[in-house]
Order: structure tokens, then sequence, then C-alpha cells
């Protein structure tokens, strides 16, 4: 997914020949012995070059240049940038590039304490813990959380991590239709009634998880009417914000700032660095209490080692850059510009007949391919024009409800999504996957 200058990157190619190995795979288990073997073309991505010194044979991936449209570089903060790259360099030359301990054996730098400051104050919470990697968030630190004789009411579509630790925990797991807020309040019904106490319930605590934007599919979270449920039956809120904060809101703090729900009225807020703020790791921020706790019982805490300080120096200039502490309107700008981008991006491509499933302001795009046949050729074709999209298939999705998934950036200029939207609409003729009919052009 690479770094997203000026929204090109270097891609590697070979995405679809992955796909096509895992399906492969896949129908090889099905039927329990091997049908056939994939071509070993499908395997060319690593290409011989020639030799050095005529004694060693070097291999390397075979790379292009193509404009990206895969990477959740939604702020353009993964490329090098005039306030956080200085500053990140400073931190690194003073704390190298790993404190090579545990938070609590001596890992925790200045830094550290700043970046949970910060993120705390950002998001809107008390306080917050931060860990060196965002799917070791959700599923180290859901364990922790709940556990025998809790329940998880979990978003049909939550990710991987979250599936994850919730099977980790030991609690008992239910799955409510995809965003259904009704479906939500129907499953809950099932397991307690309304108003009954928390302590006259037969399940130790119960927690119900969402996501801020779903990352297969494009979608805001239903957070306010979902919020309301949780209220009314007493149970707790676990919000994942990894596509959204940063990316939406008026002030980039996320679909709670978007959607105007009280933070207050969200439990658990979760998020990653590794989209909007160009980094890595991933955060919990909650209250007070609810943080102490997890800094003394966390194993992702008091065993693994901190995020390193120049990725949590990345984190800290990013968010001042969003909230105009570094003197400049560039944050304003480009939370501005993420959502102009996606929103021209997604009705343009409307316009032309494809189905985009998501919302307004979303800066994720799934465009329908179904056929999962399709997937490689509309992949290669847009790669052989340097477009890279992601294309995401059977297992992450139903078999044949296969997409190619759009990712929108601040860093994207207007000329390089009129580049893209031309080499997709061709690609979509080429494959056929137009299936509404456009919009007459303007004369
Ligand atoms: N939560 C969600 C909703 C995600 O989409 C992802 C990964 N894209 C993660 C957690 C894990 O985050 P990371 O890639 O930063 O480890």
């Amino acid at each position: 997914r690479g770094n997203n200058l000026q929204g090109y990157a270097p891609i590697c190619l070979g995405l679809e020949d992955f796909y096509i190995r895992r399906l492969y795979l896949r129908i090889q288990d099905c039927f329990g012995r091997p049908i056939c073997s994939p071509p070993d073309a499908w395997f060319d991505v690593v290409e011989r070059l020639s030799n050095d010194n005529n004694k060693t044979l070097k291999r390397t991936t075979k790379v292009s240049r193509c404009l990206n449209l895969g990477s959740y570089n939604y702020l353009g903060f993964a490329a090098s940038d005039e306030y956080c790259t200085p500053r990140v360099i400073e931190s690194l030359k003073k704390y190298s590039a790993s404190t090579c301990s545990a938070r609590v054996d001596g890992g925790t730098t200045s830094i550290h304490m700043e970046l949970e400051d910060c993120v705390a104050n950002f998001v809107g919470k008390p306080a917050a813990i931060v860990t060196g990697m965002g799917y070791v968030t959700n599923s180290a630190i859901l364990p922790v959380l709940i556990g025998k004789g809790g329940l998880i009411i979990s978003d049909s579509l939550n990710h991987n991590s979250i599936v994850n630790g919730a099977r980790g925990s030991g609690a008992t797991i239910r799955v409510f239709q995809h965003n259904t807020p009704s479906h939500l309040e129907k499953v809950l019904r099932e397991h307690i009634a309304e108003g009954q106490p928390r302590t006259h319930r037969p399940w130790k605590k119960i927690i119900v998880i969402v996501e801020g934007i779903y990352s297969m599919e494009g979608e805001l979270c239903q957070l306010p009417e979902i919020v309301a449920i949780c209220k009314k039956y007493k149970v707790y809120v676990y919000l994942d914000e990894a596509h959204s904060i940063g990316a939406v809101g008026k002030s980039g703090r996320g679909v709670c700032e978007l959607l105007g729900v009280d933070t207050a009225d969200v439990d658990i807020m979760m998020g990653t660095f590794t989209k909007s703020f160009g980094s890595c790791g991933g955060y919990i921020a909650g209250s007070k209490e609810l943080i102490e706790y997890l800094k003394y019982s966390c194993p992702a805490h008091l065993y693994a080692t901190s995020i390193s300080p120049p990725a949590a120096q990345q984190i800290i200039s990013a968010i001042k850059v969003i909230l105009g502490e570094d003197g400049t309107s560039r944050g304003a700008q480009k939370l501005a510009r993420i959502r102009e981008n996606s929103n021209f991006f997604r009705s343009e491509l409307q316009k032309m007949g494809f189905e985009v499933l998501g919302d307004n302001d979303s800066p994720v795009m799934p465009i329908m391919i179904y056929n999962p046949g399709k997937i490689p050729a509309f992949s290669r074709e847009c790669l052989k024009r340097n477009v890279a999209v992601v294309i995401v298939g059977f297992p992450a999705t139903p078999l044949l409800l296969a997409r190619a998934r759009i990712c929108i950036s601040a860093a994207h200029s207007r000329e390089d999504l009129n580049i893209a939207l031309e080499v997709i609409s061709k690609v979509g003729d080429l494959t056929g996957i137009k299936y509404f009919p456009a919009e007459p052009q303007k004369q």
C-alpha cells in the first residue's frame, strides 16, 4: 500500500495473483484434494534481474509507479510533511527507533505520556492508553475488558481484530445484522429485559461493538440510534474508529463529531494511528478508571515493547496540524479536501453507472464487481493504466459480492481523481461492471 506521496506511490504488482492463489487454495480445501495448480505466470511477481558480477542472481519485486487508490493515507500524512517530519527525525535522534522495553519496564518516554494526553484530548475522553499496533489494541484489550460470563454483541461485519479479541475473551458472542439498530435491539431483548438493573442480569457485563466507518462497505455507523438503544438497555458501547478518526468530522474528531453523538455516551473509544495519522499503533480512550485498570492489567501494555518514539511523535505532530496548533490552516484544508474529494469521486462513479456502496463523506468506496471471476481482470486492467486499486473477495466478502475498494485521500489532487475516473470508467466498460445506466453528459 506504500506511502502516498502526492497521491502516487510505488505499488507491488501481484495483488490479484495473491488473491487468485488464495482462491485456489480454498477450492482445493473445499474438495479436499488439489483440482489443478495455478499457472506459474501468476507467481511471476518476483522477477530475476541481471546478475551481479556474474556471481549472484538478485531477485527483486517488479515495481510500477501507480496512482494509489488503495491506501488508508486519508489525510496525506504518510508522506514527508513540513511540520511532522523534522520533529519525527528529532525524536529519532533523541530516543532512537525503539525503546527496547515494555511501558512499565522503562519503555515510557515523555513522548508516550504526551501522546496519551494528546489522544484523550483529541477524541474527547478523560484518558487514553496507546499500544504499538492497531490490530493488537482490539485483539488484546477486549479480553481484558470482558471475559467468561460476559456478553458481546457484535456487528456482523466487524473487523477481524475485533472478532479475534471477542473470541479470545471467552465471553458469549452474539452477532447483529450489519448496521441495523432494530436488529441490535431484538438481540438485546433476547438476552435482557428493558430497564433491568445491571446487577440483576445473568451477565457480568454486556458490550456492544461497532465501527465508525466499515472498511469493506464504506458505510458510516448508525451511531446515534445504536447509542440510544445501548443507553435504554444500560449496556456498554465499544466504538472502533480506525477508519473514521481524523478522516471525518468538522475538526477530524471522527463519527461522534460528524453525527452529533456526545462522546460521554460512548464508553470505550478505540482507534488506530495507521490511517489518518500516517503512523502505527492504536489507542483506547475512556474514563480515567478504565484506562488506569487497563494500564495495570493489559498484557499488551505490561509485556509488549512500547510504541516506537518517532511513530508516537508523528501522531502528536499530525494531531497538532489537524487542530491548527502548527500555526497554519493546513489541517483544516486537509479535512475539507478529503471531504470534497470523497464526495466528488463517489458522485462521479455513480453518474458513470457503477454501483458504489457507502455514505457521503466516507473516504472508503467499494465498487461492486459481484462476479469473483472479474476481479483479476479489473485490477490488472487498472494497473496496466497505472491506477492501483484494492480488490476484495472471498473470504473477506461473500463469494458473489466481490468488489474493488477505493480509498480517497486529501493528498489526491483533482487532476489525480480525474485520471483515475477516466481509467476506472474504461475498465468498467471492458469488464462489464457498470450495472446502472450512466447519466447523460451535460453539454
Ligand atoms: N480495526 C479496523 C476497523 C481496521 O480496519 C483495522 C485494519 N485496517 C484494524 C482495526 C487494525 O489496525 P492496524 O492495521 O492499525 O493494525
